[in-house]
């Protein structure tokens, strides 16, 4: 069996049939040393049984056959997200069994570690483990599915931690597709009946997440690749010939934007909840995305934007890699400055792939860009923490007050309108011979195919530097790190554009909601001696559903184009419970950014203009 960096299992099947693991407790497999090993053993094998997915618990084996005599496990604190959620809270019943099947001491020293003390060559450890997190940034067993995100789900032992291992699943429940097994990034290692894969490392394992259960599948080929759409939801609520196309489009435009093509096989893994969808998750072969299925009714266009910005991770974050980020420490938050670039820039980058792909227009473009620069004018903590101050403090995000607009701003959304001034500046300073596009592909070069990580914004500024020949010190002192007030007339004027302030006047319930990418939809601000602050709506508070219906992350959109004076009805989740609310709806005047034409526009403008929205460079250059 060929080690894989990575897989990914999309359904499997017949494990039962492998005949080396028969004997069975409380209704599921048992692992034991003395079970013949699989054809391959590995340094750390693991055994995941679904027999309990209908109370979401995973029963956990890892079976060490080449221990030493004390083996330290622990269980990372974080993953997928970054914020510390404390793994271990989930696991129950650790205890483990020596080759001749006797107990072995297991002494927890701290929080997420314990230390075993190994009398013979092998010790099978076991536990349960509670899933019951949805979304891509979750693991999940339920009688429905299971979605596995590994670190959450996997103890790890630090010396065996960069070896290769394996991971199986036991007892899948015989209703569940099972038809093959899908491993990410190279060809199928081999029969169902085989392990569902080896990885090459622990942090290999953790990026290939594995969906199990009953879905829909359909593959492409495109430029000499394989791409898996995997879609669990409804086959009502989607459209999988549409989903393909929007899909297909993004790829081709990705991958030719690049002029690279780092994989042999990727998987779009989609769920699509009736309740709050989540995001989307990336991983160096795949990734997860959940949308709310009735977003996706009103428009199939809603899963374009995540699916642009989850598909350029595979080069911006997965092998465009901070150095801030490596080597990955499961046990303690990691500080980076560098995420206005990793999740910003890839905004701008998803953005304009969508315009590339000719799923959005130049108009509904520049429209999204002018609510993302609002987005920042409208913090006030703009004027004091600056993105790369955001990133750092990405940890923070899980708590309410830290999101309110006078506490942050989002590296998402700052890094993304750093990053379409950064292209504008590289454009302005080669007259449009240069772009964002030779800045990607050049750190994809210089780092990304050497395995080498980028110095974070160090990096990103010596890439300026290089493509222009101009220094950018300037640029990343006073926009990067620092809060200077960004200069988009000096740099839009470029392509014919300039902001300008005008006055809106929209409908509100009296408070401003935002989607944690985690999580539900979170109340940031309230306005004073409103009738929602009458009502005790406060900050923290976590809105449910909106006239019946779950409550999107464009519920604050969504609201600002109803009426002045319709009622809605609410359902809101505080500290003191859930509740149902009716609230009026207020008119709200506010000054607002719009993108718009300066007075004469030159021919040469509008090619910049048109160059620039599509990520073109202009002369010749592109290709
Ligand atoms: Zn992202």
């Amino acid at each position: 069996m060929r080690h894989v960096r990575n897989l990914t299992l999309i359904a499997l099947a017949a494990l039962l049939a492998g005949g080396h693991l028969c004997e069975r407790a409380w209704g599921r497999t048992q692992v034991t040393c003395s079970a013949p090993a699989s054809q391959q053993p590995q340094p750390t094998e693991y055994f995941v049984s679904l027999a309990d997915n209908s109370r979401h618990l995973a029963h956990v084996s890892i079976r060490f056959t080449q221990a030493t005599r004390t083996l330290t496990l622990d269980m990372p604190v974080w993953n997928a997200l970054y914020q510390v959620r404390d793994f271990a809270a989930n696991v129950a019943n650790l205890r483990a069994e020596d080759a001749s099947g006797r107990p072995v001491p297991v002494a927890e020293i701290k929080a997420s570690e314990w230390l075993i003390t190994v009398p013979s060559p092998c010790v099978v450890v076991e536990y349960d483990v509670h899933l019951d997190a949805g979304g891509p940034f979750g693991a999940q067993l339920s009688s429905e599915h299971g979605f596995f995100n590994w670190a959450m789900v996997l103890l790890y032992s630090p010396t065996t931690r960069s070896q290769t291992m394996s991971v199986r699943l036991l007892d899948v429940p015989p209703s569940w597709a099972l038809q093959d097994v899908h491993v990410m990034g190279e060809a199928p290692a081999g029969k169902v009946e085989e392990a569902v894969g080896v990885a090459a490392n622990y942090d290999a394992l953790a990026d290939s997440p594995a969906e199990v259960g009953v879905f829909q599948h359909s593959d492409f080929q495109q430029d000499g690749a394989t791409y898996h759409i995997v879609v669990h939801a409804s086959p009502g609520d989607y459209d999988m010939a549409k989903l393909e196309d929007i899909v297909r489009r993004i790829t081709r435009a990705e991958v030719d934007w690049m002029a690279d093509r780092p994989f042999d096989a990727y998987t779009f893994l989609y769920h699509f909840p009736d309740g709050h969808g989540a995001g989307g998750m990336e991983h160096a072969y795949g990734t997860a995305i959940d949308l709310n299925a009735d977003r996706l009714k009103s428009s199939m266009l809603s899963v374009a934007g995540v699916t642009a910005h989850e598909f350029f991770h595979l080069w911006n974050v997965k092998r465009i890699r901070p150095q801030s980020l490596e080597p990955i420490d499961y046990q303690h938050s990691m500080d980076t400055r560098a995420l206005w670039f990793s999740e910003g820039v890839t905004n701008t980058v998803g953005d304009m792939m969508l315009v590339r792909a000719g799923l959005t227009g130049e108009r509904q473009y520049l429209d999204r860009l002018a609510s993302d620069i609002n987005e920042l004018q409208s913090r006030p903590a703009h004027r004091w923490q600056s993105v790369e101050e955001s990133s750092l403090d990405a940890w923070l995000e899980g708590n309410a007050y830290y999101r309110t607009p006078g506490r942050s701003i989002s590296y998402y959304n700052k890094g993304e309108v750093v990053g379409v001034l950064l292209d504008l500046r590289i454009r302005q300073l080669t007259n449009g011979q240069k772009s964002l596009r030779d800045l990607f592909r050049w750190m994809n070069d210089k780092y990304a195919k050497k395995g080498l990580f980028f110095p974070d914004s160090d990096g990103v500024q010596q890439a300026a530097e290089i493509i222009t020949g101009q220094s950018f010190a300037e640029f990343f002192r006073a926009y990067v790190a620092g809060v200077r007030e960004l200069p988009y007339n000096d740099l839009f004027s470029f392509v014919g554009l300039q902001v300008a302030e005008t006055t809106v006047r929209y409908a509100s319930p009296g408070f401003r909601t935002l989607a944690n990418p985690d999580g539900p939809l979170e109340v940031t601000a309230v306005d004073a001696d409103g009738e929602a602050d009458r009502a005790g709506v406060s900050v923290g508070d976590r809105v449910l559903e909106l006239n019946g219906k779950p409550a999107t992350a464009n519920f604050d959109y969504d609201l600002s184009r109803m009426r002045e004076g319709a009622t809605v009805k609410l359902r809101v989740a505080g500290r003191s419970g859930k509740r149902n609310l009716k609230l009026k709806l207020v008119a709200r005047q506010e000054q607002a950014f719009v993108l718009q034409d300066t007075p004469a526009v030159s021919a040469e403008q509008h090619a910049h203009r048109g160059a620039w929205i599509r990520g073109d460079d202009e002369g010749g250059g592109a290709q």
